[in-house]
C-alpha cells in the first residue's frame, strides 16, 4: 500500500468518526485532495488510491497538470485566489470554483462561462476571520454578493467556502465554521431554490473533523494526504 493510500484510509476513518458524532452519513462529505506543489506522479497515485476530486490553487500549475493527467476521471476544483484576468483560463481548466469573492470576478467568470456555453458551479468565499491577509468577502458583505451572483446565468451558485485563521485550538476555529453555516442559512431563506444552495467548503488537514461537525460538505485536505509541502 502506498503512503497516500494509507493516509486516505486514515482520513476516511476520521471522516466516518466525525460524521457519526454529528449524526450524518459519510457520503454527505466530499474529500477534495489538495494537490498544489504535488507532482503529477503523486497526484496519479492519489487518484489510483481513490481520490475523486482535486483542488488546485494556481491556474497555470493546474493547466499543466490537467493536460498531463487528461486520462483521469476526476473533478478539478479551484481553491486559490483568482485574479479577474485569469477567469478565462480558470473556466477552461476547472469544474468548480470555490473562491468567488467579489462582483467584478463573478461577472468576468460569468462572461467567460457563457462564451463557452457553460454554467459553472461556484462557491462564495467568505473571510470569516476578517483577516487583512486573506481573500474572501467580509461576512457583513456576503449577502450583497450573493444577490449579485444569483442572477448570473453562467454561474451556478452552490454554497460557501472559508479559509479561517490557522488555530491549534479547534474550539477556537469552530465559530468560523458555524458562522459560515449561519450565512448560508440566511441566503437559503432568500433563495428561490434553497435546496440548490447546499455546499459548505470548510476544513483542512488539521481541523476537518470540527468542520464536519459544523456541517462541511466539502473538506479540502492536502498535507494529511500527500505529506508536508516544501
Ligand atoms: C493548501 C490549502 C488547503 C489544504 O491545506 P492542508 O493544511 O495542507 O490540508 C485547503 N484549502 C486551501 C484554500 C488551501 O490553500
Amino acid at each position: 500500500m502506498s503512503d497516500i493510500a494509507r493516509n486516505l484510509a486514515r482520513i476516511r476513518a476520521s471522516i466516518a468518526r466525525a460524521c457519526s458524532r454529528a449524526g450524518r452519513s459519510p457520503d454527505t462529505v466530499r474529500l477534495v485532495g489538495v494537490t498544489k506543489t504535488v507532482d503529477v506522479g503523486r497526484v496519479r497515485e492519489g487518484v489510483s488510491a481513490g481520490i475523486a476530486v482535486l483542488g488546485e490553487n494556481y491556474v497555470q500549475e493546474a493547466r499543466r497538470k490537467r493536460e498531463a493527467l487528461s486520462d483521469l476521471k476526476v473533478e478539478w476544483h479551484f481553491i486559490g485566489h483568482l485574479q479577474s484576468n485569469k477567469a478565462k483560463v480558470a473556466v477552461e481548466c476547472f469544474d468548480w470554483i470555490h473562491t468567488v469573492d467579489r462582483e467584478k470576478l463573478a461577472r468576468e467568470l460569468d462572461r467567460q462561462a457563457l462564451k463557452k456555453g457553460r454554467r459553472i458551479p461556484v462557491l462564495i468565499q467568505v473571510n470569516t476571520g476578517d483577516e487583512a491577509s486573506k481573500s474572501g468577502v467580509p461576512p457583513q458583505k456576503a449577502l450583497e454578493l450573493f444577490r449579485a451572483v444569483t442572477p448570473l446565468e453562467g454561474l451556478s451558485l452552490r454554497g460557501l467556502m472559508t479559509l479561517p485563521p490557522y488555530l491549534e485550538d479547534l474550539e477556537a476555529v469552530r465559530p468560523h465554521f458555524r458562522l459560515l453555516r449561519e450565512i448560508l442559512d440566511r441566503m437559503r431563506q432568500e433563495a428561490s431554490e434553497p435546496e440548490a444552495l447546499a455546499e459548505l467548503s470548510m476544513g483542512m488537514s488539521h481541523d476537518f473533523e470540527t468542520a464536519i461537525e459544523e456541517g462541511a460538505t466539502m473538506i479540502r485536505v492536502g498535507t494529511a494526504l500527500f505529506g508536508k509541502r516544501d
